[in-house]
């Protein structure tokens, strides 16, 4: 059973994936977490992430590790835990820059995938492209959007004492880079089942997720 979560920032994909995940007993991938790491790296070696051939020479180097427990997602670069540093503020305004590199999208998806293949009892995967170009196949495929107001004010909460209008501009900034690159941009798959989640809290987003999944393992 793969289940692939993709949607824009502040939709609350993680919540909802690590919850998904833990009540079906199934593994958790965190896509954006790689593409951090991967930013966190280029950033700590000098890599300057405004020259495309300069991260596509280095994007083969950092060696990325990720952990599939939804209780406790662990991820290392070269046998570093960057659990903390990836959620830093830099390495948040410069992932989209390093993960519009072609080079850098190949060698994340192939990790991808090889770590999908590898999940027993079957996986969430969430991210930006992965319903549409990393498992197309997958079995069941969500794109959780949400108002620009309330995916800023998650963001805020979520970090506090950040300036509302701050991360509501850093957040339309962020998606739009991720929505207009060439690579594999974020975009909702044609057979991908929509979920608004403006209104709703947490809990009935998961509710309906679990749901829809249960449907389809009944069917399989
Ligand atoms: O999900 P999160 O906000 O942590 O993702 C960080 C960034 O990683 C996104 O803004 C996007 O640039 C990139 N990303 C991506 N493809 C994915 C997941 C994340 O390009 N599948």
């Amino acid at each position: 059973m793969i289940v692939a979560i993709d949607g824009p920032a502040g939709t609350g994909k993680s919540s909802t994936s690590r919850a998904v995940a833990g009540q079906l007993g199934l593994s958790y991938l965190d896509t954006g977490a790689q593409y951090r790491a991967m930013t966190w790296w280029m950033v700590s070696n000098g890599v300057d992430v405004s020259d495309p051939a300069a991260i596509a020479a280095a994007a083969g180097k950092p060696e990325i590790v990720s952990g599939t427990d939804p209780a406790g997602p662990a991820i290392t670069v070269d046998g570093v835990d960057v659990a903390g540093p990836i959620r830093t503020q830099e390495v948040t305004s410069k992932v989209s820059a390093v993960s519009a590199v072609p080079e850098v999208r190949t060698r994340i998806s192939r990790l991808q995938r090889s770590i999908a293949a590898a999940a027993e009892h079957g996986i969430v995967v969430e991210g930006r492209d992965i319903g549409t170009t990393v498992l197309p196949d997958a079995h069941v495929k969500i794109f959780l959007t949400a108002s620009p107001e309330a995916r800023a004010a998650r963001r805020s909460g979520e970090l506090k004492g950040v300036d509302l209008t701050a991360t509501h501009e850093a957040l339309i900034r962020r998606d739009a880079a991720d929505s207009s690159r060439k690579a594999s941009p974020l975009a909702k798959a044609a057979d991908a089942i929509e979920v608004d989640t403006t209104e709703l809290t947490l809990q009935q987003v998961v509710e309906c997720v679990v749901t829809l999944v249960e449907e389809k393992r009944a069917a399989k």
